[in-house]
This record gives structure tokens, sequence and C-alpha cells, in this order.
């Protein structure tokens, strides 16, 4: 699980990111971290994923205490919506870069590259070059290239954002069965209610760079617990 105490962040200019957020993720579990444009989600993901070093608390991922680990000690997987694929490498090969420089053999490289694009079902697809391929299955390929590490926990801040409406839906579905199947920890962001009703157990609703609210997406619309949340969560998407 992932566990924040009391993490801020002021940033050199004097803003704000996020004020003493405290949450607690359990293993296996869909959290989605919304709210409105500059409330403190990704900067709160990026306190977890280590590109952005709290001023004061802690980030504890599995127990341990990863404050001022390097991002590529902490063991999680990641995707953003601005997911750039190598244009000149193939399907496999962009899905494939990083595992050779940890030492796996080619074997074990090909057919980890093969399992990863399976379960976001672009099998077919790995001798594509990225330009070959629709946005959502782009996408998909930004999505095998962090799974194929199997990592535990999985980041994602707003990867179905540059998506057109049916592209995000697919998607969205395509992540539940995924979530569902790998038992990972997911930790989305975005500012689509829709998106986090559909897929959360847990939302985190963001505010002012604090978590107001944090409960099951049915708890949080039922009974909003300020008038930031009535408001926000009346607002259609
Ligand atoms: P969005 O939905 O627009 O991505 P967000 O909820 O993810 O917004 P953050 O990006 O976490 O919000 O930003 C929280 C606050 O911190 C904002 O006021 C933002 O301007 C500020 N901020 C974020 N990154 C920096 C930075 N590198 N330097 C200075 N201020 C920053």
């Amino acid at each position: 699980g992932v566990e924040l105490v009391r993490v801020s962040k002021t940033f050199p200019s004097g803003a704000v990111g996020i004020a003493d957020v405290s949450l607690s993720i359990e293993p296996g579990e869909f959290v989605t971290f919304l709210g409105p444009s500059g409330s403190g989600k990704t900067t709160t993901l990026n306190a977890i994923a280590g590109f952005v070093a709290p001023t004061s608390g802690a980030v504890i991922i599995d127990g341990r205490d990863v404050t001022r680990l390097a991002p590529n000690r902490r063991d999680l997987g990641m995707v953003f919506q601005n997911y750039a694929l190598f244009p000149h490498m193939t399907v496999s090969e962009n899905v494939a870069f990083g595992l050779h420089k940890r030492g796996f053999d080619r074997a074990t490289v090909r057919s980890k590259v093969a399992e990863a694009l399976e379960m976001v079902r672009l099998g077919e697809y790995g001798t594509r070059r990225p330009k070959e391929l629709s946005g959502g299955q782009q996408q998909r390929v930004a999505l095998a290239r962090a799974l194929v590490y199997r990592p535990p926990i999985l980041l994602m801040d707003e990867p179905l954002g540059a998506l057109d409406k049916q592209l995000r839906d697919q998607m969205q579905v395509e992540i539940a069965r995924l979530h569902r199947d790998l038992g990972t920890t997911f930790l989305f962001v975005t500012h689509d209610q829709g998106e986090a009703l559909a897929l959360s157990d847990r939302i985190a609703l963001f505010h002012d760079g604090g978590v107001v609210q944090v409960g099951p997406p049915q708890d949080i619309y039922e009974r909003p617990r300020s008038r930031f949340a009535a408001e926000f969560l009346g607002e259609s998407t």
C-alpha cells in the first residue's frame, strides 16, 4: 500500500502545491485523485513517484519510507497523458525499452513483451510503428510499457486526457479490467467525474492543495461534507 503522512510541498517560488496531505491506500485498491485544476492532484502523485520532494511529511510505500528515494528505486509503474512513444521503434521495441538494461536475456524480454501486449489486447501489433496506431492503441502501448515490469503500484496522471470521448470510454473499460485481473494498486489522477465514478474503489477529493474528503464514489456523491464538495460534484461533466 501507499501511505502519505502529512505531506506538504511549497515550491521555490512560494506557491503552495499541497499542504498536509494524509492518505492511506490499501494494496490492490483503485484510488482516484479528483478535483479542479490546480488543486494539488499532480503534485501529490509526483510526491509518490519521487519527482517532487516534499517540503515536509513522509511517503511510505509497502511499509518502507521512500521520501528521499529516487523515482527509479520506488518500484512503481507510471503512465502519463503525454505518453511519448519512440516513433522510430516498433511497438514491441517500445515496450521492451529498458528491459535489456535490467539484465533480462532476449528470450525473457520477448516473453515479457508478448505478455504485456496481450494484457492491453495488442498482441497482433508488435511489429507496427506508433504512427500506424490509433490514439487509444498508442495509449495502450504506453500502458503495456508500464505493465511489462509488473509493478505492484501503477500511477496514472490523466492517462486518457488526450483521447476523444469514445476512446476514453473504451479505455476506461480496459483499465477496469486490468485492475480486476492484475491485483495491482492503481492511483489515478483525473478531473473527469465520470471517469472517477466508473473506476474507483475510493475517491480522494482535492481542493486548494488538500484532500477534503475520501471515500467510495457513492458516499462522496450522496454525502458531500462541504459546500465545495457539494458544488463540485453537482457540476455535470
Ligand atoms: P491540473 O488538473 O490542472 O493538472 P492539479 O490538481 O494536478 O491541476 P497541481 O499541478 O498539483 O494541480 O498544482 C497545485 C498547485 O501547485 C497549483 O497552484 C500550481 O500552480 C502549483 N504548482 C505545481 N507545480 C509547480 C511548480 N513546479 N512550481 C510552482 N508551482 C507549482
